[in-house]
């Protein structure tokens, strides 16, 4: 038989998941009477975890208030660290971001300038937020992986000397406050998830391009980390088999053929080559060519890029029909700079190919929406990362209720 506490903290769950829920619901769903669930929803709500969220429909009787999260209850921090830069903001449980700091766009050489720009961030955050708002977490989301225990950073592909770094437990020494580390894929899709385009589904796929590609994927409505936190890494899934070499060693991986920096590369092959473009007065005019300019040029009609781009979207389009002939998913959200953007021929290309592809029965059954949470949606996934944690960790949520919080730097 379960104890009073645990019924409370399967109600809190349970009001978590459903967003908007009467008594008679939850006394339904756990099986519990309805003065036990009355009683039990008066401590959640004189602790601040719930506040009713207006009334559900009448089945003849009075109409059932409903019940819900208070997202005013705790706020948390998210940072982001990748190749777009550093950039944080601080957000309560519903998402709504509080407070938001830019850090430097182009990323410091060494992991101790690194950390100082984070730093930077986080503090100017903390000093503006008010008393009642003090963060309960700080979840960073970062380009490369991070160990099991997400506490030290394991390597950042383009940075060779950012190996091992104990980020969180510097941060930690450095703020005063849990920290939590994760991929940065991984926190945005669990911001999808919880807010955004994903929110409410139980089987998403999330697919990223910024500087590289990437996929979250969210099984039966949680997060799927894989068994060491690595999984989505479907850049380096493989598609040529004797394709051009790739960063991470090996030969044809989908990022190798249609990552950003592959298109660029592809136009510059181009342009060497002769092929007529208006990007060759670009790159001689500004010196460099990024994907962007690129993306902009298919959009245009420039033949070459376009060209290039529908190669790119066919390649991701292509990948992305395994993933889902694999793992069926409600809806695939379209996230990342390249993709939030909206540029047609590669958002549409992408699509194209794979409703081409996919099983057939798959086609009409799948969605495709883009992310609407746009450049905040990595940051507030690490925001997202604390209050997951803490929703696994009753003891610790209900000492925050009760204003006792743990002492600065404990682990979470
Ligand atoms: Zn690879």
């Amino acid at each position: 038989m379960a104890t009073r506490f645990e019924n409370k903290v399967r109600l809190l769950h349970l009001i978590r998941s459903r967003g908007q829920v009467s008594r008679p619901v939850l006394a339904e769903d756990l099986d519990i009477n309805l003065p036990s669930i009355s009683s039990l929803t008066k401590e959640l709500l004189d602790e601040g975890l719930i506040r009713p969220q207006g009334f559900d429909k009448s089945e003849g009787g009075r109409r059932p208030e409903l019940l819900g999260l208070n997202p005013e209850f705790a706020t948390a921090m998210g940072l982001e660290l990748t190749l777009a830069g550093v950039r944080g903001v601080l957000s309560d449980m519903g998402g709504r971001v509080l407070d938001r700091e830019e850090g430097p766009r182009v990323l410091p050489q060494q992991p101790a300038e690194m950390l100082d720009a984070l730093l930077a961030v986080a503090e100017s955050l903390l000093a503006r937020a008010l008393p009642d708002r003090r963060p309960v977490g700080v979840g960073v989301g970062l380009a490369g992986l991070s160990d099991e225990s997400g506490r030290v950073w394991r390597s950042f592909p383009h940075r060779k000397a950012w190996k091992d770094v104990k980020l969180a437990e510097e941060l930690e020494r450095r703020l005063g406050v849990p920290v939590r580390l994760d991929n940065d894929v991984h926190a945005a899709t669990l911001a999808e998830r919880s807010l955004g385009n994903a929110r409410g589904l139980r089987d998403v796929l999330y697919l990223h391009i910024g500087h590289g590609i990437a996929c979250g994927i969210v099984v039966d409505g949680r997060l799927y980390t894989g068994a060491t936190r690595n999984a989505g890494e479907f850049g380096h899934t493989i598609l040529e088999p004797q394709g051009p070499i790739c960063y991470c060693g090996n030969y044809g991986c989908l990022e190798s053929l249609a990552s950003p920096a592959a298109l660029v590369e592809q136009v510059q092959q181009g342009l060497r080559k002769g092929v007529q473009s208006s990007l060759a007065a670009r790159q001689t005019e500004r010196g460099h060519l990024d994907a962007t300019a690129v993306l902009q040029a298919a959009d245009d009609g420039d033949r070459l890029a376009e060209n290039l781009v529908l190669k790119m979207a066919e390649y991701i389009g292509l990948g992305l029909a395994n993933l889902v002939n694999f793992f069926n998913p409600q809806r695939v959200v379209f996230g990342g700079e390249m993709l939030v953007r909206g540029y047609r021929v590669l958002n549409d290309g992408i699509e194209r190919t794979f409703r081409q592809r996919v099983l057939p029965v798959l086609q009409s059954q799948t969605g495709v929406v883009v992310s609407a949470l746009g450049r905040d949606a990595t940051a507030l996934g690490g925001a997202m990362l604390v209050f997951e944690q803490l929703f696994d960790q009753p003891d610790r949520l209900f000492a925050i209720a009760h204003g006792h919080q743990p002492a600065a730097g404990a682990r979470v």
